[in-house]
């Protein structure tokens, strides 16, 4: 088989040429970074994981009128994608007090926040990701007040439809990360949903005992960071737990 050419590699993906203009073939890795790649490690299937995760959490998406990146999953770490212009900012979601915000602010982790928050980094890792306001954003161009916008509106509804599916399965999104871009048809231009969203990306807790379920776990060697993978995926009901099967809905907690 003729090798395909590699466009871009990240910390956890790497991007191919797609079959078809227009189109990439998104590979998930088994790499895992932290604190802009000091930190590094393997997470042993967490490609096959993120994978499934986020097929699943773009197509719900997409049902409720989401605009994604997504096309369809090609196998067990690749998944179809449609090829955008990347915006170049990191948009973070917050409901709950966790992290950089709890360090910056001096907020206690866990605590609720009045109304949900969101912040923007500029993707330079060079400069460690900086937190930008809407005003560099778009003095510099990297996003017009038009996509600005859009990605705010879509953010809140991504962040309101994934806290009840999340809630459903008994965990809570504390926050996560998005990346969005642009995808022209002809003169048209779309802002989408692009990148993944996965544990690697979110901050998820279960409701009851308040346990970390994403990539905190590798972040501050809690131990046990494969399995809360798993979890998370099995209670979305796809883990793909006699081979790859086609995916089941949510499983329901009380
Ligand atoms: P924090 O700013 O507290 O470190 O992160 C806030 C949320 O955004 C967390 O859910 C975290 O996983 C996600 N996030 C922020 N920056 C990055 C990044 O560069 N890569 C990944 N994978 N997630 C990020």
């Amino acid at each position: 088989m003729a090798r395909r050419r590699q466009i871009y590699e990240g910390k956890a993906k790497i991007l191919f040429e797609g079959p078809e203009p227009g189109t990439l073939v998104q590979y998930f890795k088994d790499d895992a970074t932290a604190f802009n790649a000091q930190k590094k490690g393997i997470i042993t299937g967490k490609g096959v994981l993120n994978n499934r995760i986020s097929e699943f959490l773009m197509l719900r998406l997409a049902e409720v009128g989401i605009p994604t990146h997504f096309v369809r999953r090609l196998n067990m770490r690749e998944q179809l994608i449609r090829e955008v212009e990347i915006v170049p900012i990191e948009v973070v979601v917050r409901n709950i007090a966790a992290g950089s915000m709890s360090t910056r602010l001096g907020i206690a982790e866990g605590t609720r926040l009045p109304r949900s928050i969101i912040e923007y980094y500029y993707k330079n890792d060079a400069l460690n990701d900086p937190m930008v306001a809407e005003e560099h954003i778009t003095a510099f161009g990297w996003a017009s007040p038009q996509d600005m916008d859009d990605i705010v509106h879509l953010t809140l509804r991504i962040n309101d439809f994934l806290t009840g599916l999340f809630l459903g399965v008994g965990i809570m999104l504390v926050d996560f990360k998005v990346e969005f871009g642009r995808l022209w048809e002809n003169e048209d231009m779309r802002i989408v949903l692009a990148d993944e969203i996965s544990p690697d990306n979110c901050r998820l807790w279960d409701t009851k005992t308040n346990e970390k379920m994403d990539k905190d776990r590798f972040r501050r060697d809690l131990g046990r960071v494969e399995e809360a993978y798993q979890e998370v995926a099995k209670r979305l009901g796809i883990l793909p737990e006699a081979g790859v099967r086609d995916m089941k809905g949510p499983e329901l907690m009380q």
